[in-house]
């Protein structure tokens, strides 16, 4: 599986939807993105399959240049295993803002797995410890669980 990168124009805005692995081969890709991107960038990881270390260390020197070029850069739909690289790694993140996480729900009653979207503004809570809205099981309706520590997969929120 290879990566391919689009890049949208909207409002002024460049929405790019990566699409892959985030690994070895994501030098090349990030370079050739690099050029095509303006003032205001928004990534969305919903299609990122994988991170290695590799890309790990490609992204954050792509986020350097970002910076150091002053533009606003915003993350959308970003998995469980970006929200972990944000975690560890915060130049992973740099200055950007985090629009939307997905997290992994289970219902401990019936066993049913659902990723619940959470937004900013709406139900991504302002701090690491403030609390979850409730999320329902849509099977069985009984209170469902974050797979993660609720406070250390939203630790990103306290920086
Ligand atoms: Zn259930």
């Amino acid at each position: 599986m290879g990566i391919s990168i689009q890049v949208v124009q909207k409002n002024g805005w460049d929405q790019v939807n990566y699409v892959g692995p985030i690994d070895a081969e994501a030098e090349v890709h990030l370079s050739q993105l690099y050029p095509k991107l303006g003032g205001q960038i928004v990534f969305n990881f919903k299609n990122v399959s994988s991170v290695n270390s590799c890309g790990v260390r490609s992204w954050i020197n792509f986020m350097r240049d970002l910076q150091k070029t002053q533009r606003t850069v915003v993350f959308e739909e970003c998995t469980g295993e970006i929200v972990m690289q944000i975690n560890m790694i915060p130049s992973f993140k740099g200055t950007a803002n985090i629009r939307s996480v997905y997290g992994s729900f289970v219902c401990d009653k019936c066993g049913h797995e659902e990723d619940v979207l959470f937004e900013a503004g709406k139900n991504l809570p302002a701090t690491p410890d403030q609390g979850l809205t409730p999320v329902r099981c849509p099977q069985c309706k009984a209170e469902m669980q974050l797979e993660e520590m609720e406070e250390e997969y939203f630790a990103f929120l306290a920086a």
